[in-house]
């Protein structure tokens, strides 16, 4: 009962030190590893957003830097002068000659009147007659071309609160590029706003996948898969708003604008001159793609592979050979700007596996070392509790121990006092009666003394200092002196005793389980105080547990177990008594261990005698075993190696 209550507290203990927590553990660190996967491509998708954006940024920085270039170019190739009506053509082809970024020069008079290319200095050629049929009615101010505007900075009004006056109007436009930026509500905000004004931004040539997500606010969900995300991700995040070649020129002195023409983009630089005419050129295709090449960051890296797509979407780098990309599908891009239309910055994945191969690498990682954790916890907790246990156990077991050896040694004090003082008080018993005192009185001496040996040997071998004596001891003589020296007390008891030697009888039953009956004395070399006190233990058991089925068998013979092993001399002690139950046949020899059942306690003893008489048979080189005797009772069988030559 107290042995129960024990270990379902223990358990108890365990399932709340250790168990729990590590279950708890384990759920924590599977959930986080579930979500790895998400976390890996959202900060991988953060950090090539990144530096798409920083590409982005060194564009328009090239981009400035081209009109630039072309303003000081023209500056100093064509005089500030109005040119002489006769001769712009030396000027401008020299122009063109001289700057690598100027294309086709064109020429406009403060009224609008194209002054170059002109049919009439010189006949056109294709490329100048083309470049005037696609532009007259633009340079005579009579069309408008699209001019690109951030989306955002366009409807700032409506992203700010209009009646909002907190900002300067610089503040303004910041603050409404960074709400439509972050906040996808205000986003689609402004796209509704623009369809509703018949001012709906363009398709983009790519369908990034959602990044937009890694700047989402509120969480309100991806941009896939709900139908307005979807438009806002694909839609340009520039508008166009129609103007002239004056309301282009209106506001400065010099500039760039982007001019589409028959689906091919061309960038227009203009520049004002001293007599309010306005002068300019196509920048050169191929000089401007090399210049924007040259200001993108590394192209290819192990993790991903960077490019800028034109207006049609079409790579203006080479890519690898073996890339089998789908170009539509960066997994981040973003538009150059609104002198370049349309143009995309995308970054597409080295490999498309990369997110789940890097998720796996820490997945695994995590789920071996949250295993490891796992099974070290449980396995510290489980041996902490075992060591608890087992020292509860054999705490409650030394207890025990002290009360059965008082009780143990008061019995056969009580009995010796009791005949002593027979024997003082009547004298005049006959002489029968006083020897048969004298002999209980010796027995139960003899039962003392075996007690106190077995307390003394145990404490002895605790400490381990036992010593033997070894010397040639002749088994079979050893044995059948013992049962004498028993058999009367014994048998007064009631006990049927029996006795065979090795030599004794040639029919006895253990021959057939490999015993050899027909040798003489069996000599080993070992201690004989030990041997005595090994089968005084097992003899005192057998008598102990034998109940109402009183017969006790000893015999010895010898054992040969083929060529391979040394052969050995066997003790068997035989009872008919209660039995040793399977479960308990091993752990009867340890310390202060005795079968729980009642028929046990129902006889006193300590839990020593097995212990100590296997220690000194093992300290021989011997071993006991505990074995089922057929027909009921047990057999406790001695083992003990036997010199390799045969004794003549
Ligand atoms: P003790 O007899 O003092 O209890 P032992 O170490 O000699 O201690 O024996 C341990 C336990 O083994 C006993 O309590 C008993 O339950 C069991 N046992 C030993 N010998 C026998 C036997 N011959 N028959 C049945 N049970 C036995």
């Amino acid at each position: 009962m107290r042995r129960g209550r024990l270990s379902s507290y223990l358990g108890l203990l365990f399932t709340l030190a250790v168990l729990l927590p590590s279950v708890v553990l384990v759920l924590i660190a599977l959930r986080a590893v579930s979500q790895e996967e998400a976390t890996v491509e959202k900060r991988l998708r953060s950090t090539l957003l990144a530096e798409v954006i920083h590409a982005v940024d060194r564009l328009a920085a090239e981009i400035d830097s081209v009109g630039e270039a072309l303003l000081g170019s023209s500056s100093t190739a064509i005089p500030a002068e109005p040119p002489d009506s006769a001769s712009p053509s030396e000027a401008l082809r020299g122009w063109r000659d001289r700057e690598p970024l100027a294309g086709l020069p064109f020429l406009v008079s403060s009224e609008f009147e194209i002054l170059w290319p002109d049919a009439s200095a010189a006949p056109l050629d294709a490329e100048e007659r083309l470049f005037l049929s696609a532009n007259r009615g633009f340079f005579r101010n009579q069309a408008t071309i699209p001019i690109y505007r951030n989306i955002a900075v366009a409807y700032q009004e409506e992203i700010l609160d209009q009646a909002d006056t907190r900002y300067a109007p610089d503040e303004k436009r910041q603050q409404a590029i960074a709400q439509y930026e972050t906040q996808k509500r205000v986003r689609e905000k402004v796209y509704r706003q623009a369809e509703e004004l018949g001012n709906a931004p363009q398709r983009r040539n790519v369908i990034p996948d959602s990044e937009s997500d890694t700047a989402e606010d509120g969480g309100e969900g991806g941009g896939r898969g709900d139908g307005r995300g979807d438009v806002v991700e694909r839609s340009s995040m520039f508008v166009a708003e129609h103007k002239t070649l004056e309301d282009i020129t209106a506001e400065d002195e010099w500039g760039l604008f982007p001019r589409m023409h028959a689906g091919r983009l061309s960038l227009f630089f203009w520049s004002r001159r001293a007599d309010g005419g306005i002068l300019g050129c196509a920048v050169d295709d191929e000089a401007l793609r090399r210049e924007l090449l040259a200001a993108l960051p590394g192209l290819h890296t192990a993790v991903r592979l960077l490019t800028l797509l034109d207006e049609m979407g079409v790579p203006l780098t080479t890519l690898p050979d073996d890339t089998e990309l789908d170009l539509r599908r960066p997994f981040v891009a973003r538009e150059v700007g609104p002198l370049l239309p349309r143009r995309e910055v995308a970054a597409y994945l080295s490999d498309p596996h990369i997110v789940a191969s890097r998720a796996g690498v820490v997945k695994t990682a995590i789920g071996a070392l949250v295993l490891l954790l796992f099974v070290s916890m449980a396995t510290g907790g489980f041996l902490v509790l075992r060591s608890l246990r087992s020292e509860m156990t054999l705490a409650r077991q030394r207890t025990t121990y002290v009360t059965n050896v008082s009780h143990e040694l008061k019995t056969p004090l009580t009995s010796i006092r009791l005949y002593a003082e027979m024997l003082k008080n009547y004298e005049g018993t006959s002489r029968e009666k006083r020897r048969r005192y004298l002999a209980t009185m010796v027995a139960e001496c003899e039962r003392l003394t075996r007690l106190i040996n077995n307390v003394l040997d145990f404490s002895k071998t605790e400490r381990t200092e036992r010593r033997y004596s070894t010397g040639p001891v002749d088994v079979t003589g050893l044995c059948r002196e013992l049962v004498e020296s028993q058999r009367t007390r014994l048998e007064q008891a009631g006990f049927r005793v029996r006795f065979r030697g090795a030599a004794d009888d040639t029919t006895e039953p253990q021959r057939s389980d490999g015993a050899d009956g027909s040798d003489g004395p069996l000599v080993v070399e070992a201690d004989d105080q030990a041997v005595i006190q090994a089968v005084i233990n097992l003899l005192s058991n057998a008598e102990k547990y034998s109940g109402d089925n009183r017969e006790i068998d000893v015999s010895v013979y010898r054992r040969d177990n083929g060529p391979q092993s040394r052969p050995r001399a066997v003790i068997d002690i035989m009872d008919r008594g209660i039995g040793v139950p399977p479960s308990d046949r091993q752990r009867i020899f340890k310390q202060f261990y005795r079968v729980g059942d009642d028929l046990t306690a129902a006889v006193t003893g300590t839990g020593l005698g097995l212990t100590i008489a296997r220690r000194q048979v093992r300290d021989q080189g011997g071993d006991i075993e505990c074995l089922d005797r057929p027909g009921g009772g047990t057999i406790f069988r001695i083992r003990l190696p036997l010199p390799e030559q045969r004794e003549s």
